[in-house]
């Protein structure tokens, strides 16, 4: 029977019914941009079976057919930092043009059920970190929450010993189960040991899996300063060879962001493996009752209460709204990035960009980098501001987070480029027109300019809609070992 269909296959495929050149669907005659070829000129896309077939200047037939004059085709963007994970972020996702939204800062503690989860019930491909966080948490006995309040254990307690190599052993098993990478949050685990983390550090480089860093403390008031928290980082992957990625380096090291991106430059140049990653936007968010607000956070970051925003009511703090709300589980919207900060990460080259986005949809609460993050670097900061060229952008955006984790998770080799055998995740958007939407007051507006946005072959934007009855995401994990 097998061989029957095959043949009946081959006798089909060379039919006159079915010329040379039918395709799924191909996108016609867009303005084909691929970050690794550097391919940037017009291009037809064949696509079959959610694989590129063809990238040809000739002609090409297909039973969809896109028309993309006028239009970039670029591949979809790899979040690197997407907390949000269920169907609600994933459509905000899949408007600003995310074909793989990734948790990988916080991650989980338990990969099997985490892609479980969400195993064909995805609108965009899905991916997440063993995590240090979650890890710490479940070892010393912290109820299961997304990150530790600044009283639970994981944030108050050392480890002993015991607890130390549980930790390790849960790193080790996470990563053997096909985590993509390992994440940290360090200032949210205040009292882990610098040996702690270096430990973990070891457990990454066996897999040379990336270390994903929320680095330790905050701006540039020494001692405990984020100049201090960066060279613990750099001085784990120097030791142990694990590849380091430093999260969101403008809103952890503010004033300090062009010093520290000079120090991972260093790095690089002595032959490390250290990138790190900025999202577009000049204030952060995280939860009040964290560790992040433990100590004079206020002299840190320098900022004061005003600066914080508290979306619960749409009011700004004081010292006695501060107190009074400290212990809630809500967001709190930090306005303490300094424009150079964001410009001067996202002109450098080993800076990747990560949303750090999440709607939480029960409190209606979240930051506009969630819906807004892929479009506002298209449309401010490569068309308005000239902050960064648009091939650039799109490296940043698709192939660097790739290259990033596909040493431990080789099928990222198969994303992020416009190339022939790789994964059909693409995007097609108006160059000129696509900005994003989303503000503090309004954070799920959609992104406007993406015409078409394609996971595995799939349109989940067409014609510039969303489509809300496919699923075509698909687990991106590393090989179970
Ligand atoms: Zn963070």
């Amino acid at each position: 029977m097998k061989r029957l269909t095959l043949l009946l296959l081959v006798f089909v495929g060379c039919g006159p019914q079915a010329p040379e050149g039918d395709y799924d669907l191909v996108i016609l005659n867009g303005r084909v941009m691929d970050p690794e070829t550097k391919l940037d000129a017009v291009r037809s896309v064949g696509v079959t079976g959610g694989r590129i077939e063809t990238v040809s200047a000739a002609p090409l037939r297909g039973r969809t057919v896109i028309d993309a004059h006028g239009l970039v085709v670029a591949p979809g963007f790899i979040d690197l930092h997407s907390h949000g994970q269920d169907a609600a972020n994933y459509v905000l996702k899949a408007a600003d043009g995310v074909t793989t939204a990734l948790e990988l800062e916080v991650g989980t503690a338990d990969v099997d059920r985490w892609y479980a989860e969400r195993a064909g019930k995805s609108l965009v491909n899905f991916g997440v970190s063993i995590g240090h966080i979650p890890v710490r948490m479940a070892v010393m006995g912290d109820k299961e929450a997304f990150l530790p309040q600044t009283s639970d254990k994981a944030n108050a307690e050392a480890a002993t010993d015991a607890q130390l190599e549980e930790i390790k052993k849960r790193l080790r098993d996470g990563l053997k189960k096909g985590a993509v990478c390992m994440g940290f949050g360090i200032q949210y685990t205040g009292a882990a040991a610098r040996w702690e983390i270096l430990e973990a550090f070891r457990i990454a480089a066996e897999f040379k899996a990336s270390c994903h860093v929320h680095m330790r403390h905050n701006g540039r008031k020494e001692p405990n300063n984020s100049t201090h928290a960066l060279e613990e980082v750099i001085a784990a992957s120097a030791v142990s060879g694990a590849p380091l990625h430093v999260v969101h380096i403008h809103s952890t090291s503010v004033a300090a962001t062009p010093r520290h991106l000079q120090m991972i430059a260093e790095a690089k140049a002595r032959g490390m493996d250290v990138t790190a990653e900025v999202y577009p936007y000049l204030a952060g968010m995280t939860k009040l009752n964290s560790g992040v607000f433990d100590g004079n956070w206020r002299e840190a970051l320098e900022i004061d209460y005003k600066d914080i925003l508290w979306p619960a009511t749409g009011e700004r703090l004081t010292a006695e709204t501060f107190a009074k709300y400290r212990s809630s589980d809500d967001y709190a919207i930090i306005f303490s990035i300094p424009e150079i900060a964001v410009n001067a990460a996202l002109a450098h080259p080993q800076v990747l960009i990560g949303s750090d986005g999440i709607w939480d949809p029960v409190k209606k609460q979240g930051h506009p980098r969630c819906a807004g993050t892929y479009a506002r670097i298209l449309g401010k900061y490569v068309r308005q501001d000239q902050v960064l060229p648009l091939m650039e952008a799109i490296r940043k955006m698709s192939l660097g987070p790739a290259q990033r984790l596909e040493h431990h998770a080789p099928m990222f080799k198969k994303k992020g480029r416009v190339q022939a055998g790789a994964d059909a995740d693409l995007v097609v958007f108006d160059a000129a027109k696509i900005i994003d939407r989303s503000t503090y007051d309004n954070p799920t507006k959609h992104s406007e300019g993406f015409a078409y946005v394609l996971v595995n072959g799939v349109p989940v934007v067409k014609d510039g809609a969303l489509q809300s009855d496919v699923l075509p995401g698909k687990a991106a994990r590393a090989p179970l070992r």
